[in-house]
């Protein structure tokens, strides 16, 4: 179809990639974001292939590769007292590219025209047809992208069967710490696994993910509560969170959504979390946010109709970012309980270092293997 005007719901980094898209194909947008200043918090992150693909449709891959390093987290598989049960070897090319968070989304932000987000913009009311109230008025638009994130007011709206975000059993500490020259790292413990990924400017990404009984429980000084969780960890563990400002610590509850029956509901569109939120264990979440932005635009510039567009959308985005969601609560799983423990490094110890190498390739996995829709230019 031609042209039309959007309302995009959140500025994370699943509503800028929404509004870069749509800039792409010649649509116009409004992105309405609640916080008063814009900015991702949070820690590190990595974006796999089939991420860096979606980003180099959005326009912005080149600049996104110059805010990242190559992690071989993938590659370097440890146990608590240090021992690798895999190595990555010279010739393998690091397929992930890790990320400070803020960095990826000042590379989005960059991309979206001037004047098109509006911050402290709380939506407070969606309508199937377009409407959209929020704390500055009321817009109309041809389409509503909701990408307000996990809590999605939008889908609580107008997906009112929809259940809650659950619990998955897990938990999480995360931090930069300013340590240079890391070259990614997964260690598997008992009931838990430490991630380390290398960022920009000379910072390391770490989490911690283990499971715990109930959410909500939180420590007076998380910093403290990480550290004494790993501090017989084998290095360069116990010295990164050592490193990590105390305050820059930050305590999670994993969550995922049940799958939802359509991310469709007349002209408004969930995208990102808001649609299909998931446990991190594959490092997909976000980068299946840039999947849907695409796919969406393709979809919009090529239909003759917005609905017809969105119903192609959701034909093609909720099986996959569904099946991954999947796969990644079922990681999560495997990797953080007790009983597996053993099997799991046993497993991936004995696998040759070959057939290892080939499952950790740029093209190992259909989740990785993605190619986007081109974007009419
Ligand atoms: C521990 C952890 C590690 C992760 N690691 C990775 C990784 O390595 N790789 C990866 O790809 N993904 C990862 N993810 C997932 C990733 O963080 C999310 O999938 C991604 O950030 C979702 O982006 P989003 O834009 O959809 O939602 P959000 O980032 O939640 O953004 C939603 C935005 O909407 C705004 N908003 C909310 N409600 C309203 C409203 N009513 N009105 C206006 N604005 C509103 C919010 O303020 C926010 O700015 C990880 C997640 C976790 C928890």
């Amino acid at each position: 179809m031609s042209t039309g005007h959007a309302v995009v719901i959140g500025a994370g980094i699943g509503g800028l990639a929404a509004a870069v898209a749509l800039h792409r194909i010649g649509w116009s947008a409004t992105v309405l974001e609640r916080a008063g200043e814009l900015g991702e918090i949070g820690a590190g992150m990595s974006q796999a292939p089939n991420a860096l693909a979606a980003l180099d449709e959005l326009g912005v891959g080149e600049r996104a590769r110059e805010a990242a390093v190559p992690s071989r987290a993938t590659g370097n598989l440890r146990t608590a007292d240090g021992r690798f049960l895999q190595r990555a070897r010279a010739g393998d090319t690091p397929a992930l590219l890790a990320f400070h968070r803020a960095d990826l989304h000042r590379v989005l932000l960059d991309a979206v025209p001037p004047g098109w987000v509006r911050t402290g913009a709380e939506v407070t009311g969606v309508r199937a047809d377009g409407t959209v109230t929020f704390t500055g008025g009321e817009l109309r638009a041809d389409l509503v992208v909701a990408a307000d994130g996990i809590g999605s007011a939008t889908r609580r709206l107008l997906w009112p069967d929809a259940p809650a975000p659950r619990f998955l059993g897990r938990t999480a500490w995360l931090g930069v710490a300013p340590v240079a020259d890391q070259p990614g790292s997964v260690t598997l413990g008992p009931g838990g696994y430490f991630l380390i990924h290398p960022l920009s400017r000379g910072r390391a990404y770490w989490a911690y993910v283990t499971t715990c009984d109930e959410p909500g429980i939180r420590f007076e000084d998380e910093h403290a509560e990480a550290a004494r969780r790993v501090r017989a960890w084998h290095d360069p563990i116990p010295a990164l969170i050592a490193a990590t400002p105390p305050d820059a610590v930050i305590h999670i509850d994993i969550r995922e959504l049940a799958p939802l029956p359509s991310f469709v509901n007349g002209r408004v569109a969930l995208l990102g979390d808001a649609a299909h939120a998931m446990s991190p264990d594959r490092g997909q979440g976000a980068g299946q946010s840039l999947e849907d932005a695409v796919v969406l635009a393709a979809a919009l510039a090529e239909e003759p109709t917005v609905e017809s567009a969105l119903r192609r959308y959701d034909t093609e985005r909720r099986p996959r970012s569904q099946a991954i969601a999947r796969s990644a609560a079922v990681d999560g799983r495997v990797n953080t309980t007790r009983r597996f423990h053993r099997p799991l490094t046993a497993m991936i110890r004995l696998t040759p270092a070959r057939l290892w190498s080939r499952s950790i390739a740029p093209d190992a996995n259909d989740a990785w293997r993605w190619r986007p829709p081109r974007l009419a230019r």
